[in-house]
């Protein structure tokens, strides 16, 4: 059963949009990056799908369950399917990406968490592509995931990008594993928020995840892998990357207005989710690299399962309590992992 909720995520922050749009010359151009900004408010809002409720919900017999539509430049949803689960290839290079990194993400939490698709019951994954036109974002709707094509001047087809794609695909997953929603607030008559600290902890989930999906994909141990997201979308005008997990709201890794934080005594309430998410990206980072190797082989089950125990209103302290639980029950107290644990949320200032 899909979660009560509507969309909520969205790969590309509105604070990037607004900073390229700033930066923009062309009036016109300006204008439709502005545009975007608000048609993304809008949707936000989006609900169910009639046509889509009721298949994907049925459990899968296959591993993998696939689904890309075409919007062909519009914003109706699904779209005309272009590529099914088992289908060849199709002519359409962005619907092919998207198909193949949805199948990467898929494959990471089959192989290392046993975890059957997004919802654990083996629901169809469905990814609409040439959403709208040329929109410089993806997200994902509660239901499916939107794919835009980018305006190609700033922002490039979003598809191609491992990063963004498992970014998305997560917020799918956390929607299935935390009831309600870590940190999603529904409101009257509005589209529903990510706010707090449980709001930040469901953006870093999908940042820890997809970082350790590209890492586990391209086999880079900690040490070779760039713990950036989004490198692959941003044309150099626009930046570099949209975050990063090494040194969260470092605007020479990533884009000029990166403000994230990963302090935990720099952390106001009000902060947006996607700025606060850099106190637990980097606390996963700290203690992946103290443990040295794979990031997903000792210490993605630990976050996993102890994401897995947090509830809707989560604290990051809530978190460092559960993932450092896990890691004692795995591992052992003052196991090297737990040691490591411990370290990385003290070193962001979570635990005293
Ligand atoms: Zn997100």
């Amino acid at each position: 059963m899909y979660a009560r909720y509507g969309c909520v995520c969205f790969a590309v922050p509105k604070r990037l949009i607004k900073h390229l749009a700033e930066h923009e010359d062309d009036a016109k151009h300006r204008d439709k990056l502005l545009g975007q900004v608000r048609h993304s408010a809008k949707l936000r809002g989006r609900r169910t799908t009639a046509t889509l409720a009721g298949a994907a919900t049925q459990p899968s017999t296959k591993p993998l369950q696939r689904s890309v539509f075409d919007a062909q430049g519009l914003t109706f949803l699904p779209g005309k399917l272009l590529r099914d689960e088992d289908d060849p290839p199709t002519r359409d290079k962005v619907a092919d990406q998207a198909y193949e990194n949805i199948g990467v993400a898929l494959q990471f939490f089959s192989t290392l968490f046993k975890r059957d698709s997004i919802d654990n019951k083996g629901m169809r994954v469905d990814a609409t592509v040439h959403y709208g036109y040329s929109f410089v974002n993806a997200m994902w709707t509660g239901e499916q995931m939107i794919i835009g094509d980018g305006d190609g001047k700033t922002v490039t087809a979003l598809a191609g990008s491992l990063g963004i794609i498992a970014h998305e695909f997560c917020h799918g997953v956390s929607q299935h594993l935390v009831p309600g929603g870590l940190g999603v607030v529904n409101r009257p008559r509005m589209p529903p928020v990510l706010k707090g600290e449980a709001g930040a902890l469901n953006e870093s989930f999908s940042d820890v995840f997809a970082s350790m999906i590209k890492q586990w994909h391209a086999k880079e141990d900690v040490t070779q892998a760039d713990w950036l997201l989004g490198d692959d979308i941003l044309k150099p005008k626009a930046g570099k990357a949209i975050r990063s997990l090494k040194d969260p709201g470092n605007q020479k890794l990533t884009y000029g207005a990166d403000d994230q934080i990963k302090d935990y005594k720099r952390y106001k309430a009000t902060d947006e989710s996607h700025k606060a998410s850099g106190i637990a990206n980097h606390a996963f980072y700290l203690a992946a690299t103290r443990l040295g190797g794979h990031s997903w082989e000792t210490l993605g089950p630990v976050w996993f399962k102890g994401f897995d125990k947090l509830r809707a209103r989560s604290t990051f302290l809530d978190a460092a309590h559960a993932t450092l639980s896990v890691a004692a029950a795995l591992h052992g107290q003052g196991s090297k992992t737990h040691d490591a644990v411990k370290a990385a949320w003290k070193k962001v200032n979570v635990l005293a």
